[in-house]
């Protein structure tokens, strides 16, 4: 009832599109997730900052999203505003060797509009099925490439509601993780930095890439690519793989028989089974050898 009031409000307030119980699952590629008691697909950066000035004068809980292909939203959803950075700021212009565009571009998008330009550097974005604005909070990469390489500069909101201009030497880049994770900052729009290359060889290279990622994913079942971090100097996967974790399942959320780093949904999995595999994967691993692994995906909301 009172999230109703308010998306009322919400709604007079901005642009995009204001929704109540929203289902996560429908925002998530692991189709899993409870209900967000509000949930905001902004048309512009400017909805943005006002719907994050609303909920900081309410004290409201902020969720940011991407096209939520990292995440794990637990089966109780998610309370607050889920802010969802997508369509509304999505444009990417080209200008010389750099490139403009919306945090919520995907980077396929960004990679494509690299390779139309004859732009190098942007060829491991072909593959992930993420936002920039995910990209950038995770340093999404492969092994061609990474966002880190290519990012000059972010701008996002701040806590303290302002648009600034962040810097990549600023932004601690790690493998899959930047020190924005779990900050109330958001990134609305970058400009990335590539290097004349020839069409030709970018439409090649992007092909073959693309055709091994193919042959080495698993298909056919909602996923969220990579479940745990490689441990220095080796696999998540090889480490799961070794100790049987392959096709180990729990409910509906079972270890890809393809690939021992993925969690695939057959169907109807929960939060609660996903989480529950998690666990029995990495008391395996630490008991064979004694390592301990750290999840790649990010988990949000409650039980
Ligand atoms: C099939 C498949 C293959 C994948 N392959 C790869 C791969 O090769 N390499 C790789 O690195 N990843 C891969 N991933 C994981 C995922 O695509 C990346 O981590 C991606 O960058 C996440 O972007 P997203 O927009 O989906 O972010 P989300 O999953 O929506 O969010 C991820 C994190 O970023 C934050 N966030 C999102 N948008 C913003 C914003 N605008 N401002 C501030 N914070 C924000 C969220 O709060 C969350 O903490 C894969 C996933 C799938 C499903």
């Amino acid at each position: 009832m009172v999230y109703t009031a308010l998306a009322g409000e919400l709604r007079s307030l901005v642009k995009g599109t204001v929704k109540t119980d929203e289902p996560m699952s429908k925002h998530t590629t692991w189709r899993i997730g409870g209900k967000a008691d509000l949930f905001v697909d902004p048309g512009d950066k400017e909805d943005i900052r006002r719907v994050v000035e609303f909920v900081r004068t309410r004290d409201i809980p902020l969720t940011v999203i991407g096209n939520g292909s990292n995440l794990l939203v637990k089966d109780g959803g998610i309370r607050g505003v889920v802010l969802k950075v997508g369509r509304g700021l999505a444009e990417i212009s080209v200008q010389g060797t750099t490139i403009k565009a919306g945090a919520g571009a995907m980077l396929p998008e960004l990679a494509a509009a690299a390779r139309r330009a004859g732009l190098g550097g942007f060829e491991f974005a072909a593959g992930i099925p993420g936002s920039l604005g995910g990209g950038i909070v995770m340093n999404a990469g492969a092994v061609n490439g990474c966002v880190a390489n290519v990012l000059h500069s972010v701008e996002v909101i701040n806590e303290h509601n302002r648009f600034v201009t962040l810097h990549n030497k600023e932004l601690g880049f790690q493998y899959r993780t930047s020190n924005l994770q779990g900050k109330q900052v958001i990134c609305v729009s970058a400009l990335w930095q590539g290097y004349a290359k020839s069409k030709a060889l970018i439409e090649q290279e992007t092909r073959d890439y693309l055709l091994k990622r193919k042959a080495a994913q698993p298909q056919g079942y909602p996923n969220a690519g990579s479940v745990f971090k490689n441990p220095a100097g080796d696999y998540a996967g090889r480490l799961i793989e070794a100790c049987g974790g392959k096709g180990l399942r729990v409910g509906d959320a079972q270890v890809s028989t393809k690939h021992a780093n993925w969690i695939l949904n057959l169907g109807r999995a929960t939060a609660r089974d996903v989480l529950t595999l998690i666990e029995k994967i990495k008391k395996m691993v630490q008991e064979a050898f004694g390592i301990e692994l750290h999840l790649e995906v990010r988990v949000l909301g409650e039980d």
